[in-house]
């Protein structure tokens, strides 16, 4: 049976080799977009690892069920609890990493997000690094443009995850999902090869309706006067924080793709459910202007991450925000 992943053949094939030569490390950091598959990756190798079969992943022995089950008793799949991993959680790791396997020759640990563990959490982690016992193998992942100890980095292998092709993520989508041939379509592109995020998007009617709002929002920000776009930045400034980080990528897909018909390139546009509207808009600005505010909403994204004050710079990318050539309003 083939590794249960799609894409990221040099890091299956890496992972493969290690299995097949008996070199598996004791510790793995997936690093890579959000939701780009680090892990179903990482759950695909500790099928490998605890399948009992000559031939792993077999995908039929008791083991390799348990695992797609979520129910393997050498598995614990730990995420950050709230917005942090915690220390207790790690401790937990370290109980249950110190116990043999119950089922298998290795016990497996997948924590997610790294990213987000406390620094007590990550020295503890560290110490689980320096000294793991024989049969643990851990999977690390870790968001990209986040940061985490260089020295939890440096113990373990690292592997980098990068973007599917588009039409990888769309084949996917209709073969596996079974997901109308159009929707595939528009879902990769939106992607940015992000499979994991493209398959969860599929029956999400709420992130439709959402994503609807805030490209109307823009689209009715960009002809209204300080006040109104005073109030948005306000109020988004006051919603949590990923609310005002989806909103600026949504908006950012946005402008790329006016930049990209302003460059004459509409194969490659993302937001293609809105192709007329694109082009239109595409009319109403010069290229510099797109990327003049393509540029500022790569730096309030980078400020927000930085916990400044994030009405100011919400603020400030709204006053950014050109106007239509056409628009007949006064600020
Ligand atoms: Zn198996």
């Amino acid at each position: 049976m083939n590794w249960p992943v799609i894409g990221h053949e040099l890091a299956v094939e890496l992972l493969q080799r290690a299995l097949a030569t008996g070199q598996v490390s004791h510790a793995y950091l997936l690093s890579g977009p959000p939701q780009v598959g680090k892990t179903t990756l990482a759950r695909a190798c500790a099928q490998a690892l605890l399948c009992t079969d000559a031939e792993p992943p077999c995908g039929e022995c008791s083991g390799c069920r348990k695992v797609q089950q979520g129910i393997h008793p050498d598995l614990r799949i730990i995420a950050p609890r709230t917005s942090n991993l915690l220390i207790d959680q790690v401790r937990e790791l370290r109980r249950q990493a110190a116990l043999t396997p119950v089922e298998a020759y290795h016990k497996v640990f997948i924590l997610r997000r790294i990213e987000q563990a406390t620094a007590p959490a990550a020295n503890a982690l560290l110490k689980t690094l320096e000294e793991p016992p024989a049969h643990v193998v851990i999977f690390l992942t870790l968001t990209q443009g986040e940061q985490t100890l260089a020295t939890v980095a440096s113990r373990c292998q690292q592997i980098a995850l990068r973007p599917l092709p588009t039409a990888q993520v769309a084949q996917a989508l209709r073969e596996r999902w079974h997901a109308p041939p159009e929707r595939a379509e528009l879902l990769a592109r939106l992607s940015q090869g992000r499979l994991g995020w493209a398959a969860t998007m599929l029956d999400d009617d709420a992130s439709w309706e959402q994503r609807a709002n805030r490209l109307a929002d823009l689209l009715a920000l960009r002809s209204q006067g300080r006040v109104q776009r005073m109030r948005y930045a306000e109020l988004l400034s006051r919603k949590k924080p990923d609310v005002a980080r989806n909103v600026l990528h949504l908006w950012s897909s946005w402008w790329r793709d006016l930049l990209l018909l302003q460059y004459a390139c509409p194969e490659q546009v993302a937001n293609i459910d809105h192709m007329d509207t694109l082009r239109n808009e595409a009319r109403q600005y010069d290229a510099q202007q797109s990327r003049a505010f393509l540029g500022a909403l790569a730096r309030t994204a980078r400020y927000l991450q930085r916990n400044v004050n994030r009405r100011l710079a919400l603020e400030l990318l709204l006053l950014r925000l050109p106007r239509p050539a056409q628009s007949g309003d006064i600020a």
